[in-house]
């Protein structure tokens, strides 16, 4: 990892208006998916991003590839502004920036060949000259990624999830990126198989340099990959920290309650430790709840807490929470 930043996001918000009205729409209020943001990683790290569903981590993702174009902040690649550019540069970006989807299958062209779908990203950046050139690629990407160069030839339909994720992987390197954003990339596998999904990503990053932003919903996913974890709840940072830190000094309540829902392979240890259970769902980031968000379902919340809105502070070396537990 190069101590120098690779990605910058700063004060990010995503907003999607809410339209009622069936002859004439009228403005009824927003969705605040994420609300003023910021977060850095490093070249070569990887952050692991995580929050339950709703909480935002996927749109920031979305946002950062300009999937989704940002209400306001800003978001720095390589030292440049990248927020806004026209189409021809976003898409010069996304050689640069690659994304790795939770259903390979869905992101999959049923009616295409394996090669096909890897070759096209070649060929729609103009990566290689010619026939013999793309074959030759797609055949070092499927090795790559731990599957056959015969497997070219076959449908989608032919592979197990695991396997339609290592294609998912395949297609994403074939750019040669620096950044890949993983959007809960072992979520829809089964267990047996997600160890090895996480082993081939950083067995890839080690060997490419690469950098990851690593979304996840659960914090036994992110434990391994991760140099860095950044817990989002309904459009917040709650707590950064590094991956060490994080596991054994949880400092936000809902870090804590995310922590205890991850087994411990100890069956001793799993007995004896609390289990945090937290109340109701997340609410709807339409109407999030005053002051501090999580305040509805926070064991911890105090009077001051359903009216004062927590800032991310650091509360130790580069560890960060938004809590009024921890003052200024
Ligand atoms: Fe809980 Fe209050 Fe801290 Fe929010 S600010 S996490 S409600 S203690």
């Amino acid at each position: 990892m190069e101590n120098k930043n690779l990605l910058e996001v700063e004060n990010l918000r995503v907003y999607f208006p809410v339209h009622r009205g069936t002859l004439i729409k009228k403005k009824v209020g927003e969705v605040k998916a994420v609300d003023d943001v910021s977060f850095k990683i490093l070249k070569g790290e990887t952050l692991g991003l995580v929050g339950e569903s709703g909480s935002g981590k996927t749109t920031a993702g979305q946002a950062i590839l300009q999937i989704e174009p940002p209400t306001a902040g800003k978001i720095i690649f390589e030292g440049k502004d990248i927020t806004g550019l026209e189409k021809n540069e976003r898409r010069k970006l996304r050689r640069e920036m690659q994304m790795i989807f939770q259903d390979p299958f869905s992101s999959l062209n049923p009616r295409m060949k394996i090669g096909n779908i890897i070759e096209e990203p070649l060929i729609a950046h103009k990566l290689t000259n010619n026939r013999k050139e793309n074959k030759e690629r797609v055949e070092e990407l499927l090795q790559m990624v731990g599957l056959m160069p015969s497997m070219a030839e076959r449908f989608p339909h032919e592979f197990s999830g695991g396997q339609r994720q290592r294609i998912g992987i395949a297609r994403a390197l074939a750019v040669n990126p620096k950044l890949i954003i993983c959007d809960e990339p072992v979520s829809a596998l089964d267990v047996s198989i997600q160890a090895q999904v996480i082993n081939l990503i950083e067995e890839i990053q080690e060997k490419l340099n690469l950098t990851y932003l690593f979304i996840a919903h659960d914090l036994a996913v992110v434990r391994h990959i991760s140099d860095r974890i950044a817990v989002m709840y309904l459009g917040k940072l709650v707590e950064v920290a590094s991956r060490i830190d994080l596991y054994r000094n949880p400092l936000h309540p809902y870090t804590k309650a995310l922590l205890s829902a991850v087994p411990i392979p100890d069956p001793r240890l799993e007995a004896t430790r609390e289990h945090i259970v937290l109340k109701g769902e997340i609410p709807s980031p339409m109407f999030p709840p005053s002051g501090c968000r999580f305040h509805t379902r926070c064991p911890e919340a105090m009077p001051e807490c359903s009216s004062r809105i927590p800032q991310l502070k650091e509360v130790d070396s580069h560890h960060f929470v938004s809590c009024h537990l921890f003052k200024d």
